[in-house]
């Protein structure tokens, strides 16, 4: 029973009324397939049901066919999960509302799929990927739509997104060729000994709705193009550019079963978690999330030894020294802080300023975000701030204001929740912020800057480092010498020098600490988590 495996980071209580925890708790695969039949819908119902409303690109099942499915086959009406634009609260779209047995489905289409994919030539997978991110391109705008209809952030970062996320498909089209064993010096003269490269197998996964396109294409590229096979649970607040994306692998011509998708509402995560974390035919079970909920899945995981990689939470300093270019520092705060208004993993969260370039920066910073960041629907001309995800969210930040301004931080600008509707929040700042506020320690992902104001380097690098998580760290400072001791001394997986834009295919994204495990993108990198090194000894010469 699905009941059994399900670990919830914050809501134990499960959410399915008594009745649908009869034997089939959600829709069995026995009676979607039973739907095919009476709808006439194609198999791929399990991966692919799912329709969007409002910009109609794809609606391989649609929610007619669906409602009929639930009808004929007596099934429960919570079949479908409906998908909200945060900006409007309208619904955009509606997918399947699937469970363990659609999971364990997904993942035995997956393991069969594995014993011919792994079989394929580099090349042949680098050709079919190449395939994929031209489509992806040539659908960038129907892509970008979507992302701002599901996520709400401006329509030209969505657009900037597209680029970001298909150039990781392309990087790995390019990186899986080169992909090499090793032959070892033998001490022995009657042994030749070598390393073989080959692919872990399935892999689950589970992905966040910051980038609905690039967290999916930055895991499920680097798996597909070494030979394994994927299962992937997209955020249920953007499934929609996950399954557009599937129907975009399929007409490059990904073969049926390599690249499953299972979609389902928050109270159905833990269990399809569950599922892939507890199956001894997944192989690999890759995340990016909170810790909180990387947490339950490594302990869930470890029943079955599963390699996990993880891209857990982050909370970067962002160091001003009093030697920085100052329109430089704030130019990277804009870039670095408000991308996806605030809600990002490499965001910067604590802003530290040195006592003597403190008061210039926060007039800076004030007149440039006055000037250039713009709140409003995602659509909208000239929009740089879309709403937060969810009203948590906006909950959550407001949260952090209220307990630092309560601790006796000053507002420089925004902290009141904004006019343009609930899941908005304006750009802010704060200073005089000191150590024991929770925004100091917590992820904040938000519009919020919150400044402390240091004196020493030694004093900003202690401070930057004391902290359970290790993903970015961000510094200023034009004292090259200074320029090579904060690289070094900075305890974080990425660091950007006088850069507030720092993520690439080309480089690793990864944190230390409880941050995560493992790297995705780069050179080899990315790619090493997805293989398995054997060692093949060859006797008898
Ligand atoms: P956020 O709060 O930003 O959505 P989460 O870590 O809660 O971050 O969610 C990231 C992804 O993890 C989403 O796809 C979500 O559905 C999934 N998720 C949440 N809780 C669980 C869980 N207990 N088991 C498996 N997946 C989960």
């Amino acid at each position: 029973m699905c009941q059994v495996r399900r670990m919830q980071a914050s809501n134990p209580v499960p959410r399915l009324p008594a009745a649908c925890l009869q034997p089939v708790p959600r829709l069995p695969t026995a009676d979607l397939q039973s739907c095919v039949k009476v709808t006439g819908c194609r198999p791929a119902i399990l991966c692919q049901g799912y329709r969007l409303h409002t910009c109609n690109p794809v609606s391989r099942l649609p929610t007619a066919d669906l409602k009929s499915c639930a009808k004929a086959t007596g099934c429960r009406p919570a079949i479908l999960c409906q998908v909200f634009n945060p900006s409007t609260e309208e619904v955009v779209g509606s997918v399947a509302n699937m469970g363990c047995r659609e999971a364990e489905d997904a993942v035995s289409k997956a393991y069969s799929a594995f014993q011919t994919w792994k079989a394929t030539t580099a090349k042949g997978r680098s050709d079919l990927l190449k395939k994929a991110y031209q489509l992806v391109m040539k659908n960038k705008e129907k892509l970008a739509r979507i992302i701002t209809l599901e996520n709400g952030k401006p329509y030209r970062e969505s657009l900037g997104e597209v680029a970001f996320g298909s150039s990781y498909i392309e990087w790995y089209a390019e990186e899986c060729r080169r992909v090499q064993g090793t032959v070892i010096s033998s001490p022995s003269q009657s042994k030749r000994m070598m390393t073989i490269k080959q692919p872990i197998g399935v892999c689950a996964l589970i992905t966040p709705w910051n980038f609905p396109l690039t967290m999916v294409t930055r895991k499920a590229c680097a798996a597909l193009s070494v030979g394994c096979t994927v299962v992937l649970k997209p955020s249920e607040e953007t499934p929609l550019t996950a399954l557009t994306l599937a129907e975009l692998f399929r007409e490059a011509g990904l073969p049926e079963g390599v690249f499953n998708v299972v979609t389902c509402d928050r109270d159905g995560a833990a269990d399809i978690g569950g599922t892939l974390c507890e199956s001894p035919l997944v192989s690999l079970l890759s995340f990016t999330g909170s810790s909180a909920v990387g947490k339950i899945l490594l302990n869930q995981a470890s029943g079955t030894v599963k390699r996990c990689h993880m891209e857990l939470g982050g909370n970067a300093p962002f160091i001003v020294m009093s030697s920085a270019d100052l329109d430089d520092a704030v130019k990277g705060a804009l870039d670095a802080k408000f991308r996806n208004t605030g809600q990002t993993c490499i965001c910067p969260n604590r802003f530290l300023v040195q006592e003597d370039v403190h008061d210039e920066f926060v007039k800076r910073l004030n007149i440039a975000m006055e000037k250039q960041l713009v709140t409003g629907d995602g659509f909208a001309d000239g929009t740089t701030q879309g709403p937060l995800i969810n009203a948590k969210a906006v909950d959550k930040v407001d949260d952090y204001v209220k307990d630092a301004v309560s601790k006796g931080a000053k507002l420089v600008r925004g902290g009141t929740r904004s006019s343009f509707g609930t899941k908005f929040y304006p750009s802010t700042v704060l200073t005089g912020v000191t150590l024991d506020m929770r925004c100091m320690h917590e992820e904040i992902f938000g519009p919020i800057i919150a400044i402390y104001r240091f004196k020493t380097e030694e004093e900003a690098i202690r401070i930057a480092n004391a902290t359970s998580y290790g993903l970015a760290g961000y510094a200023y400072t034009t004292d090259s010498k200074q320029q090579w001791r904060m690289a070094e001394a900075l305890d974080f997986g990425i660091v950007g020098l006088n850069e507030g834009l720092v993520s690439t295919a080309e480089s690793p994204h990864g944190g230390f600490k409880e941050s995560g495990i493992g790297r995705e993108g780069g050179i080899g990198i990315g790619l090493d988590d997805f293989l398995e090194v054997k060692y093949v000894c060859i006797g008898g010469l």
